[in-house]
């Protein structure tokens, strides 16, 4: 165990929140019956909310940002777990109400830690990190609502996002024809690439919905929330079904029962923070079983643990592509 370690710290005084690269003793890590050797985190956009402190996501002052991480386990007390075992936590409040994973040790649970699987390297795991592992729940979502490839396309909409990129490679693989919302047409062949099979713009779904629209889509993986949503829900075939699980426009959701009532469209939510230990390490083996690694080395593009600050700016500005991992060691 090292006597002094890198960390990202986020402290508040008064009102005014600050984020700076300092080094913690292990003496100053939160309780745990597991320390990990981080080596990997991710950026994802709650990161972002957090780094600049335009929305409540820290809950407690200091914190260690990272809602992922993924690295070995460097001591544990749980016999379940031994040193080296390499391991990963998604969410459980890291960043938030726990340190997490922007330093190069975590003390966690050990309910939290997910094994690695076998088919991924912890930067594989980081490349999926919260935005693919949600992308999976939803994707487990709409199977469990009966969608499947031959009921009609299904739209992901903030495509070039992490979310939902990562829901095009998983959607496409398993045979879904895809259509990619986005407000970047310019990636269009990047979207195509990950395999979309259908680009639309952005405002054709952003402006003022209406309750009811033409049938598009059998199914849609969303994390725009709001309007969008509004939309998303107004264009779903009969019997079609819908996974929220973002609110990159917004928390509000203007719709109407019609979509409900009249198409028996179901709305989903998914929600990963406190996702059950079970439905968790369902959704890794799923991840293990159907992402194709090259398209998430596609996606990818990794950062130095320095470089959060400046990323966590660019991700809310809607300029990230993909996903970021972040590197702890550099
Ligand atoms: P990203 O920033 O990577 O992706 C969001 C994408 O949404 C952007 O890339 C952009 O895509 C689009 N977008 C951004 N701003 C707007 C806007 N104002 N109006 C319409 N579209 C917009 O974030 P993540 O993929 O990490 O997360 C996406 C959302 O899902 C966030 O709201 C996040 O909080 C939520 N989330 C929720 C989880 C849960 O447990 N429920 C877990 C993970 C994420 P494009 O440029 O292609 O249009």
């Amino acid at each position: 165990m090292p006597d002094r370690f890198r960390a990202v710290l986020i402290t508040k005084a008064g009102d005014a929140q600050q984020a700076e690269l300092v080094t913690l003793s292990p003496g100053e890590l939160m309780p745990g019956d597991v320390t990990v050797a981080v080596s990997h985190s991710s950026l994802n956009y709650k990161d972002g909310l957090a780094l600049t402190g335009r929305a409540p996501v820290v809950r407690r002052f200091p914190m260690v940002p990272g809602i992922d991480l993924a690295g070995t386990v460097e001591e544990s007390s749980n016999p379940a777990f031994k040193v080296g075992d390499a391991v990963l936590v998604n969410g459980c409040g890291l960043g938030e109400t726990h340190f997490g994973g922007y330093a190069e040790l975590a003390r966690v649970k050990s309910e939290w830690l997910v094994p690695l699987p076998r088919q991924f390297s912890a930067a594989d795991a980081m490349a999926i990190g919260t935005a693919g592992y949600t992308a999976m729940l939803a994707l487990v979502a709409l199977e469990h609502a009966g969608i499947a490839p031959d009921n009609g396309p299904v739209l992901v909409t903030g495509a070039s996002g992490g979310v939902g990129s990562a829901a095009i490679v998983l959607l496409a693989k398993l045979g879904y024809e895809v259509i990619a919302s986005t407000g970047r047409t310019q990636e269009a062949a990047y979207l195509k690439h990950l395999g979309a099979r259908e680009i639309i713009a952005r405002e054709e779904l952003s402006g003022a919905p209406k309750p009811l629209a033409k049938e598009r889509w059998a199914g849609a993986v969303d994390s725009i929330g709001s309007k969008t949503l509004a939309n998303v829900l107004a264009s779903t075939k009969y019997g079609g079904a819908v996974a929220a699980c973002g609110l990159a426009q917004g928390m509000d959701l203007p719709t109407s029962v019609a979509p409900f009532i009249l198409r028996g469209v179901a709305l989903l939510g998914v929600e990963s923070v406190y996702a059950p230990r079970e439905r968790r390490l369902q959704a890794w083996q799923r991840l293990a079983r159907d992402l194709d690694r090259e398209k998430l080395r596609l996606m990818t593009r990794t950062i130095a643990l320095a470089d959060v600050f400046a990323a966590g700016e660019d991700i809310l500005a809607g300029r990230v592509r993909g996903r970021l991992v972040v590197d702890v060691s550099r």
